[in-house]
């Protein structure tokens, strides 16, 4: 059975391509589907509650002279530890300079010399200068600008502001939309959007961690929306936890970048010793994994903070207004004296397990961006390559869904429905608990104790969870332990205290199910349908 041997009623009215999440997996999506009525349900408003328009490095592209795709896919394969998908690295690779010039076709103001050559910049792990950037740490934010404005000017993208999805609506087999309900209004009923294709793009989850750098919308939904249609998921336990949070308490925490190491800025311990010192031979600039453990550690012991006062010094208002910014807020003037800063959840490697077009495992459904896994990334992503990674699948997924299924004729119903909140989503009591088992029990350093503590308290809170989006939380975050408690090593950024070294047998990518993971509780398809 194909899409369109579903009863043609049921497209009656119905949308032709429905895409969850407004953050640049989504919009990019949007734009490369052409003239197919397009709606996108986005929880914040275009532009907000999206990582996307925090990025302060930039995009990873081999476009340089001298540079290849071939360095790059190389540079990729290496960060991940052994499980990327040598295949999948390899055409996102050499896609990129595509996608590059996509975004300028868009307009996307990247950084260019006099000459009118993009300007490119260096970050951990890469061999090459590559990372294309705009106004220094702003990549983010002109990206989305320009992309914003770009769906705003389509009369064939009707944007569903300030709408949750909740859970995917099915038929058989076939995902056939998404049940969305608006924020703030949680005793309304839930609206649903049908269409022929629905593509998931609602980005990571962080905040099922009490420390991140994302914004509360990455809260796992489009996982627990996908796990409990009964997709597959994959690589869950690789979460990536950014070293260098800025650590003034404030949640989601402000990030330092990368590019800050870059450019030379070096990270001390309490007494002002170096950190990276005797860990790694690229100090650092070594990969982010075990950064992240050595400021864990002296975060612990201390305190740990980054020294920019030589390497960036009076430039740093100018060269990093960003993290200039979040640094003025907090009181600390990084001119003149080291950022405290910690390790926070930042970039999740896992997500639902989609192929080189961006297919999940279930018909009519397609992932791309944060909420997928590709298998680009493996253990541990290389910097900036998440931006490019959701760019060349949001492409080949639009390429897809073009060649599977006949638009739908555009109708005249093209209109959006603005937010009418300020598009936030409520958390609770149970939030926080959740959210601080994660940090503590599943975060930087795991054990097999720990793990199974926060397994079942996970689990607790999954099945006593009041309203969907809660329990889409505890879902995610109860495979994500899962996961962790199942790959009995270490490897990338999951790093066992219990089994410290990686081991052969686990050099592979994993894959999980609800049902899967629900069985290994003791629990039945009955709690699966009620998950
Ligand atoms: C501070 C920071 C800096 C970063 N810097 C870089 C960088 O320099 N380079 C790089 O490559 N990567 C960087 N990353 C990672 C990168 O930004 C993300 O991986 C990428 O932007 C993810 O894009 P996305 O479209 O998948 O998700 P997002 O941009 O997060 O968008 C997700 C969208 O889904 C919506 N949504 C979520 N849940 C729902 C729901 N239930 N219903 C409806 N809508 C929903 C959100 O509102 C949002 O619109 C950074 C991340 C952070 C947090």
């Amino acid at each position: 059975m194909s899409l369109d041997d579903l009863a043609p009623q049921s497209w009656a009215g119905a949308d032709d391509v429905v895409i969850v999440g407004g953050g640049l997996a989504g919009l990019f999506c949007a734009l490369k589907l052409g003239e197919r009525p397009i709606t996108i349900v986005t929880a914040a408003p275009l532009g907000d509650g999206a990582s996307s328009a925090w990025a302060q490095g930039g995009i990873a592209a081999a476009v340089g002279l001298g540079d290849s795709a071939e360095a790059h896919a190389a540079d990729t394969v290496a960060a991940g530890a052994g499980i990327v998908d040598v295949e999948i690295a390899r055409l996102m690779t050499r896609e990129a300079s595509d996608r590059i010039a996509d975004l300028l076709a868009f307009g996307v103001p990247f950084d260019r010399d006099l000459e009118g050559k993009l300007l490119l910049s260096r970050e951990a792990a890469h061999s090459e200068r590559r990372i294309v950037r705009v106004n220094g740490d702003l990549a983010g934010r002109a990206i989305m600008g320009a992309l914003v404005a770009a769906v705003r000017r389509k009369a064939n993208i009707r944007v569903l502001e300030g709408f949750a999805a909740e859970s995917l609506v099915t038929r058989g087999r076939f995902v056939t939309g998404v049940s969305a309900r608006r924020i703030g209004d949680p005793s309304g009923r839930p609206v649903q959007v049908i269409g022929r294709a629905v593509v998931l793009a609602t980005g990571g989850i962080g905040h099922l961690y009490a420390v991140t750098t994302n914004p509360p919308e990455a809260r796992g939904a489009g996982l627990a929306m996908a796990a409990r249609a009964g997709a597959l998921l994959a690589d869950l336990e690789f979460v990536q936890f950014h070293p260098t949070a800025i650590a003034v308490g404030r949640d989601p925490a402000p990030l330092a970048t990368e590019a800050l190491r870059g450019e030379g800025s070096v990270l001390v311990d309490s007494a002002g010793r170096r950190i990276m010192e005797g860990v790694h031979p690229d100090l650092d600039l070594a990969p982010r994994d075990i950064v992240a453990r050595a400021v864990y550690q002296a975060a612990q012991a201390g305190g740990a903070f980054l020294d920019a006062r030589d390497a960036v010094g009076n430039r740093f208002p100018t060269r990093f207004p960003t993290v200039f910014a979040a640094c003025q807020t907090a009181g600390i003037d990084p001119t003149r004296e080291p950022i405290p800063v910690a390790p926070a959840a930042h970039y999740h490697m896992g997500g639902v397990l989609t192929d080189a077009n961006g297919r999940s495992s279930l018909d009519g459904l397609w992932a791309c961006g944060e909420t997928a896994s590709t298998g680009a990334h493996g253990a541990n992503r290389l910097a900036s390559n998440s931006l490019l990674e959701a760019v060349v699948f949001a492409a080949r997924i639009a390429e897809d869904i073009q060649g599977l299924t006949p638009a739908a004729p555009a109708t005249a119903r093209m209109r959006g429905e603005p937010a009418d909140h300020d598009g936030s989503l409520p958390d609770s009591a149970a939030t926080a608990t959740l959210r601080r088992t994660m940090t503590d029990l599943v975060g930087v350093l795991r054990d097999g104790p720990q793990l199974t503590r926060a397994i079942e308290t996970l689990d607790r809170l999954r099945r006593e969870a009041i309203g969907a989006d809660f329990a889409n939380m505890a879902t995610s975050a109860l495979l994500i332990a899962i996961s962790a408690e199942r790959r009995k090593e270490s490897r990338g950024a999951h790093m066992r205290s219990d089994f410290a070294a990686p081991r052969e047998e686990w050099e592979r990518r994993s894959t999980i199910s609800l049902k899967d993971a629900l069985d290994s509780l003791g629990q039945n398809a009955v709690e699966l349908a009620a998950s």
